[in-house]
């Protein structure tokens, strides 16, 4: 038989962002439910070291996850391992249906849900992963200082990481299937005004080559997409940007969503079209997506709902 709980604010994913919120809302008397989805905490549980977590010269993904659970529990967020299945954001008191059969309320509703880098799909992609193969230049530029890298794709985000990669590496070979870039035009003048990158057109990886012990990869094999000549281009660093898919399906029909289906929310805000609904994190932010910047959303997050609450109330 289905249970219904009915709590002020529910919120949804336990990423940082989801993590952060929690603890906010439970020190703002709110009596949060969190419910943690199939991830239980989030991105972060699928890497290693994480340096630019402040306060944390060096720790690891999964265990800070497990710092933040703990941590939001203590403060009295109510953490529940379930999954949304379905969300009615149209009616009053808002209601979840979940994977348990539990049916969560709520006054106001906090969306966590993040997202997820694309991937080529490939088994030796996937063998390297977190050994040379990385959606993440920001968190892992740093670990292939003086080396060579490639980066594979040709929208914003793959021109914006080859260029910064250029802070790390000897060389930087942007792979792309065409020979026309997605990225903004600025962008592309950049690109080709760098010395350390070379880009190379009509190319798909064909597979990710390196060592089993040390586990850790040596280059790709990329095929010309025309002629389908084969060619090894050697390589420390492999950074797929092949874009980015915001975790949104479950409001993709009843908020708006922008720049390849984040969930917009009013600027300098966590507030969406729906008063009562607010979202944080990577599922509203296609630019910064970064630990901190989540976790910096789902404090917002919970005071905009605090906020909102008290005005019910009043
Ligand atoms: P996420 O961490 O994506 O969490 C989303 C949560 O939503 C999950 O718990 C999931 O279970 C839940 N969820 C989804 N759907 C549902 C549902 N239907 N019902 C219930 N729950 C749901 N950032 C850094 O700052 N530094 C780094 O070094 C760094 N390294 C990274 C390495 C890797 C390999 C990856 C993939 C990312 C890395 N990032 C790093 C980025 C960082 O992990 C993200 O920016 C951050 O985790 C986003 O937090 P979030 O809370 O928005 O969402
Ligand atoms: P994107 O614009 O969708 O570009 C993805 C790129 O990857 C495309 O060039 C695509 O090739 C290529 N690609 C996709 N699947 C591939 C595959 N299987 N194999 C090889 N290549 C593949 O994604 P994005 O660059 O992450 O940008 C997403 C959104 O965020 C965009 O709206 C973008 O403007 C925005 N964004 C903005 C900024 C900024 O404003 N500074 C920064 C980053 C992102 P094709 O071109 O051939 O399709």
């Amino acid at each position: 038989m289905s249970q219904t709980r009915h709590s002020p604010v529910l919120i949804i994913g336990s990423g940082p962002a989801g993590y952060t919120a929690g603890v906010y809302a439970a020190r703002a008397m709110l009596n949060p439910v969190l419910v943690q989805g199939i991830e239980p905490g989030g991105q972060l549980t699928t890497t290693t070291e994480v340096e630019n977590w402040p306060g944390d010269t060096e720790v690891q993904g999964p265990d800070l996850m497990v710092r933040m659970e703990a941590h939001a529990r203590a403060m009295g967020c109510d953490i529940v391992s379930d999954i949304i299945t379905e969300l009615d954001l149209q009616n009053r008191p808002f209601t979840a249906k979940s994977d348990s059969g539990t049916v969560y309320t709520a006054d106001a509703v906090i969306l966590a849900t993040g997202a997820r880098a694309k991937w080529l799909g490939l088994p030796t992609e996937d063998k390297f992963k977190g050994f040379g193969v990385s959606a993440c230049a920001t968190c892992d530029g740093f670990f292939y200082r003086g080396q060579e890298i490639v980066v594979v794709g040709g929208g914003n985000t793959a021109v914006e990481e080859a260029l910064f990669l250029t802070n790390f590496a000897s060389k930087v070979t942007l792979i792309h299937r065409r020979d026309e870039l997605r990225a903004e035009k600025i962008l592309q003048d950049r690109l080709q005004k760098n010395p350390k990158i070379e880009t190379l057109w009509f190319h798909e990886v064909d597979e990710i080559y390196g060592t089993d012990s040390p586990l850790g990869v040596e280059g790709i094999r990329v095929k010309h997409t025309k002629t389908g000549e084969i060619t090894d281009i050697p390589a420390k660093g492999v950074f797929i940007a092949i874009g980015h898919a915001p975790a949104s399906e479950l409001v993709k029909d009843q908020l708006e969503l922008h720049n390849g289906g984040y969930v917009k929310v009013a600027p300098g805000t966590t507030r969406t079209a729906i008063p009562g609904v607010f979202a944080a994190g990577d599922l509203t932010d296609h630019i910064y997506r970064q630990a901190v910047t989540s976790a910096g959303m789902g404090c917002m997050a919970a005071l905009d709902a605090e906020k909102y609450l008290a005005e019910q109330g009043d």
